[in-house]
């Protein structure tokens, strides 16, 4: 019987809840109450956002990520009636809460990896927004996943291609073909993006998204990010998983067949769709928008992605087939010079240069765990910073 018919309902943490994918997600339970119930709620740093969340939701535990606010949130959230915990670990302790049976992790960042871990030890069923911890951590999410969790990707291009394999032999997949808007520098020369500014990367075309995303997406890093998300997520050799520009962000992603056979899920663009499957599986949830209207929709167009203005594609293809730990280390310089663009440190095309010069001087080797994987970041961190300029 499906829970929604069982009167049950899923009791589900979303962890990073006051940012854009936390709070759609939150609009999706919203729209679901007698299907969905939150248990649990994390904020790195915003008090204001997360106690509104808290005082509408009731969820009986909150996660404070920023050490430096544990204090000030055991005050601001007193009202809420929820345990309050605090510090980078307490992810670890929400991801494995034994009355959450789905962990939506949509925190930023590679430090999202432990509550990963976790909630897959736990043997829950992890809803993945957070592709940075399984860019930098696949080995260890894969060995972790033979622990019994479930993994549902959360990204609109993993959905997308994990619903057009449904019901299919993986063994017939020719390879995936995962779209990309281009982002707002779509078209342009290498000469002309050296004089982009901030403001102008955050104004993505199609997509409303965190800040670290909207900058990656502009450089096309995100698009390298997910190529190796989906390496991890579906098991195919890179030389197999293919991406295609197009502009609209219509077709969330393709899955070519041995026969020749194409598969595509299309959409409005709208994060709420991949959420809300990814909380509702296997089940399908009506949702409280207009279905696509293709009538009016008008064309859509696909083309190639221009590899040379956009080096950060290559190198994640590049770090992906050296495996190891050298997406991490690409991951890894990606956060520092994203960080240091969006502060005015560095110029937009210095970006794909503090990647590759971080990658350059590192030997990509194996991975055993945890403590290791965080010793490489660092290393790449440190190197990223003195390519920024003594950060
Ligand atoms: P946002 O920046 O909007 O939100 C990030 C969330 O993580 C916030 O709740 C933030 O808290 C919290 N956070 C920030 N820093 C830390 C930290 N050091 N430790 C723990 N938590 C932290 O990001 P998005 O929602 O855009 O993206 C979240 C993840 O989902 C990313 O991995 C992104 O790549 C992925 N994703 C996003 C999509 C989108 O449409 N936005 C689409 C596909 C994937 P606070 O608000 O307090 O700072
Ligand atoms: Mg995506």
């Amino acid at each position: 019987m499906k829970d929604s018919e069982s009167g049950k309902r899923r009791r589900v943490a979303i962890l990073g809840s006051t940012g854009s994918i936390g709070r759609q997600a939150l609009e999706v339970v919203e729209r679901h109450p007698e299907r969905l119930e939150v248990v649990a709620l994390s904020a790195h740093s915003n008090l204001g956002l997360l106690r509104e969340q808290a005082l509408r939701h009731r969820p009986r535990w909150l996660g404070v990520t920023d050490s430096g606010a544990a204090e000030r949130a055991r005050e601001a959230l007193a009202d809420t009636g929820a345990r309050v915990l605090a510090g980078a670990g307490c992810l670890r302790e929400l991801a494995s809460l034994q009355e959450a049976e789905v962990v939506l992790n949509a925190v930023v960042g590679s430090v999202g990896l432990e509550a990963t871990l976790a909630a897959l030890h736990a043997g829950k069923r992890l809803a993945l927004a957070n592709k940075e911890s399984l860019v930098a951590g696949g080995p260890l999410v894969m060995r972790a996943l033979e622990g019994g969790g479930e993994l549902l990707p959360v990204d609109s291009e993993h959905s997308a291609v994990f619903q057009c394999m449904r019901g299919e032999d993986s063994r017939e997949v020719e390879s995936i073909i995962l779209t990309a808007s281009g982002g707002p520098f779509y078209g342009r020369s290498a000469e002309e993006l050296r004089k982009v500014g901030v403001e102008e990367a955050l104004a993505h075309p199609t997509w409303r998204m965190g800040r670290k995303i909207t900058v990656d997406s502009a450089t096309l890093m995100n698009k390298g990010l997910e190529v190796i998300e989906a390496h991890f997520l579906f098991g195919l050799p890179y030389e197999r998983i293919e991406v295609v520009a197009h502009p609209q962000s219509v077709v969330h992603s393709m899955v070519r067949f041995r026969d020749g056979a194409v598969m595509a899920q299309l959409g409005l663009p709208d994060m709420r769709l991949p959420i809300s499957f990814s909380l509702s599986f296997p089940e399908r949830w009506e949702p409280d928008w207009r279905p696509t209207d293709f009538a009016k929709m008008g064309s859509l167009t696909f083309g190639e992605l221009d590899r040379e203005a956009f080096p950060c594609l290559d190198l994640a293809y590049e770090a992906g087939k050296a495996g190891g730990s050298a997406p991490a280390v690409l991951n890894a310089a990606n956060e520092v010079a994203v960080a240091a663009f969006l502060e005015g440190l560095i110029g937009f095309t210095s970006i794909a240069e503090v990647v590759e010069g971080t990658l350059s001087s590192h030997r990509p080797e194996s991975l055993g765990g945890l403590d290791e994987l965080r010793e490489v970041e660092e290393e790449a961190r440190g190197r990223a910073r003195e390519l920024v300029g003594g950060w």
